[in-house]
């Protein structure tokens, strides 16, 4: 059997695939893919790179549905690398906005530079290369060139992560380091040896097999193809695999945040910090949330808050809103502030006044958008 490599462990410390442990596996899924698979997803049309990375990077934690209309209108916009390099951090957040896990669009912005800064706007063939580059992983690379160029890369991502630990009975958290590490083995082991086409077939039937039979709450073990491989199911474990991440239970921080709406029905948006939650989009105001105030303690703060921007007129608290972040939720305590004049004017690089009729377009986080949607039905 060739072997394509020596070591098994790469300058990156990736194990790098050798000759396939067992063709029956990846044969399986191949036939499996071609018959029953998604063939009709907009990123499948081509094997542009481009393309192929902006999906891998919007389904990073998104499912397919959501991420199509993104996905178009992005490249409506941004056709290429060089004009996604070109474009302005506000309009890479704007068509992000809503997706959510900004920190992505803020990598993938940065990674359209760096292809085009040094590699004249080709993205490189190599998993290894595109892994050095912002916001690709190790299986996004895999992803990637396998796609685009028919590389022969292990992906293992979270579906792929729970078909092999169902099918080979992997115990333990799949992204504990241990575990990962097995499982990376075992892919790379299983990789089909032959062709462009059969290494984009198997890397898209294991993709299909985890979103769409292989599923986390209802597996449709009765039209698997690997039914009869499968140990999860000849041990009665498929409801147990992958084991589950402990859990931690997350805090919850407060926060007040503010609707300054003037008499033009604008509203103030304030731009947040590059790094950290929602960096780089704009948002709401905020203040720091006070246990014990009395309403008139908080409006009087309100109103202080508000000074530089606007003269507030009244002050009136709207619904708590809940967000859940992976490491903590967030609560929003919003206050609608009417104005009787607009707003004052402002320093254009961390406010703006922004009208309310258009706020569907403005680069803010789905939350945020959603609450002043509200605001602007209702007022
Ligand atoms: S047989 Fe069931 S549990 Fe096993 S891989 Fe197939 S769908 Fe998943």
């Amino acid at each position: 059997m060739k072997r394509l490599v020596d070591s098994t462990t790469g300058s990156h410390g990736n194990v790098q695939p050798t000759g396939c442990s067992d063709p029956g596996f990846s044969r399986t899924v191949i036939q499996w893919q071609k018959k029953h698979g998604r063939h009709g997803l907009p990123w499948q049309q081509s094997k542009d790179p481009y393309r192929v990375w902006l999906s891998e990077i919007m389904l990073q934690q998104t499912q397919v549905a959501t991420v199509i209309p993104y996905y178009h209108r992005f490249l409506v916009s941004f056709p290429d690398v060089h004009s996604c390099a070109l474009a302005s951090s506000e309009q890479i957040m704007a068509h992000w906005s809503g997706l959510g896990y900004y920190t992505r669009a803020r990598n993938l912005h940065a990674c359209a530079k760096r292809v085009v800064s040094d590699y004249g706007g080709v993205f490189p063939s190599e998993p290894e290369k595109l892994q050095a580059l912002p916001g690709i992983g190790r299986s996004t690379a895999a992803a990637i060139a396998a796609f685009s160029y028919g590389a022969r890369a292990a992906i293992m991502d979270g579906n792929v992560k729970r078909v092999f630990a169902r099918v080979f009975g992997i115990d333990g958290y799949p992204s504990s380091k241990p575990v990962e590490d097995r499982l990376w083995q075992q892919a790379a082991a299983l990789l089909p040896e032959t062709g462009h086409a059969a290494i984009q077939a198997y890397t898209q039937g294991l993709m299909d097999l985890g979103a769409t039979v292989c599923t986390r709450t209802t597996p449709r073990c009765d039209v698997c193809p690997l039914t009869k491989r499968c140990v999860a199911l000849a041990s009665g474990r498929v409801d147990e695999l992958p084991v589950r991440k402990p859990r931690k239970s997350t805090p919850t921080r407060q926060v007040i945040m503010l609707l300054l709406v003037d008499s033009t029905r604008c509203v103030l948006l304030e731009k947040r910090p590059p790094v950290g939650i929602w960096g780089g989009l704009y948002s709401l105001p905020e203040l720091a949330w006070e246990d014990g105030k009395t309403a008139q303690q908080l409006h009087k703060k309100i109103r202080k808050a508000a000074q530089p921007y606007a003269d507030v007129d009244g002050v009136v608290p709207l619904e708590k809103v809940s967000h859940g972040f992976s490491h903590f939720t967030l609560a929003i305590h919003p206050y609608q502030c009417t104005l009787k004049r607009e707003g004052h004017l402002v320093s254009e690089d961390s406010h703006v006044w922004y009208p309310l009729h258009q706020i569907r377009n403005a680069p803010l986080p789905a939350p945020i958008k959603k609450l002043l949607e509200r605001c602007d039905s209702v007022s």
